[in-house]
């Protein structure tokens, strides 16, 4: 199969969707590999070593996408590139077509097989290729809140660790799933006084089990809530309901309560996020602040860290994407209900519930 990799066209997007490694497994297995010219350079991987991989640099996506017959993608294909995607063709990548209207009829036309990276979903339930994002949101969550809390950044000037003879900070996360275990992990390496807060039992039972002393894992309730954001020096909001937005958990009264200089990192911005106050900002612009609090509040927190993102996204998409290369898509999907589940197109048809429903189309 020739498999093409494109360059990400997105503002802020610095991810590829293929490392120079994974080329080289691809050609292993006896594909073709095209690569558009600095598709690797924003996370650090240069045409050559592509090359060297056994991969061919291409000048245009419009060349790609005439000769490829799978296309892979960080994001989701842009409007200049809907008349490009062939019949036929495979189109692998993250997809959020619910979100996205004239995304979804542009793929229906197209005729292409449009398999999402975040519908592809394990038999547990778990969603492999969102995973790594989320692991990587959640490290990234306390990083940018041990940041803020600095006097010249607007915090109230708490080292999270504290040092002998001086309290750590205390950190409250809100949600106990990937991104806030990730975050708790984070904030207990660094020695801060860490709150997790989960509505399933069986998960707090989990994390009682597997963080250190520093973590206290509790049931999550407004009047838990309400006292912890009121001590703390950084909040994370970390929940997901599943199809749905966010629950506004932190309400605009208790955030009035907060030690002023403190600050809110709402990892769940991208689901309409878990606070009250909350609004989406970029990496040009993360901050700002209501009631002197900090709110941090990117949307693709993982696009700040393109390198550390790409190798993480890539070691979990590549098995997917061999398959696919090695099988043809028809075999792939019969032989994984995991791969089955990521087809959201397929030859002009909806073939995602959640995608149909979304824009009352048919499935
Ligand atoms: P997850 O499903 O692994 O975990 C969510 C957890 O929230 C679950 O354990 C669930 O029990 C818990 N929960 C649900 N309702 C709750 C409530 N009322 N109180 C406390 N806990 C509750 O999901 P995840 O992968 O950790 O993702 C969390 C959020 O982060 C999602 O909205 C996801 O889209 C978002 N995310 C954002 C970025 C970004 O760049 N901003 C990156 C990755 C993920």
């Amino acid at each position: 199969m020739i498999v093409g990799i494109l360059k990400e066209i997105k503002s802020e997007e610095n991810r590829v969707s293929m490392t120079p490694a994974g080329a080289e497994v691809m050609v292993h297995h006896g594909h073709t590999v095209l690569v558009e010219k600095n598709a690797g350079t924003g996370s650090g991987f240069l045409d050559e070593a592509y090359t060297r991989a056994g991969a061919e640099i291409v000048e245009t996506p419009a060349e790609i996408y005439a000769r490829a017959d799978m296309v892979m993608h960080v994001k989701e294909p842009l409007p200049s590139e809907y008349g490009l995607i062939r019949e036929g063709q495979i189109v692998f990548t993250y997809l959020h077509l619910a979100a996205d209207e004239k995304l979804t009829r542009a793929l229906v036309d197209s005729k292409a097989v449009c398999i999402a990276y975040e519908t592809i979903q394990k038999p547990d339930g778990s969603l492999p290729l969102l995973t790594p994002m989320s692991e990587v949101a959640g490290r990234m969550a306390i990083q940018q809140g041990a940041k803020y809390l600095e006097m010249t950044q607007g915090g109230h000037g708490v080292l999270l660790g504290g040092v002998p003879g001086v309290d750590p900070g205390t950190v409250v996360v809100i949600g106990g799933g990937v991104v806030g275990t990730n975050a708790a992990k984070m904030a207990c390496g660094l020695g801060a006084k860490v709150y997790i807060l989960d509505m399933n039992l069986d998960r707090l039972r989990h994390l009682s089990d597997i963080m250190p002393a520093n973590c206290f894992p509790l049931m999550s309730s407004p009047a838990t809530l309400r006292k912890l954001v009121r001590e703390a020096d950084v909040v994370v909001g970390a929940v997901l309901v599943a199809g749905a937005k966010a629950p506004r958990l932190v309400t605009r009264e208790m955030i009035k309560t907060m030690k002023r200089g403190s600050v809110l990192v709402d990892v769940a911005i991208d689901q309409g996020g878990c606070f009250e106050t909350s609004h989406p900002t970029t990496h040009k612009d993360p901050t700002f602040v209501v009631d002197d609090v900090v709110h941090y509040c990117v949307a693709n927190m993982p696009g700040a860290v393109a390198k550390t993102s790409t190798l993480a996204l890539t070691n979990a998409t590549l098995p997917y994407a061999v398959t696919l290369a090695d099988k043809g898509w028809k075999k792939a999907m019969q032989d994984s209900r995991e791969i089955a589940l990521g087809a959201n197109v397929i030859d002009g048809e909806i073939t995602y519930k959640g995608v149909a429903e979304a824009f009352d189309m048919p499935y």
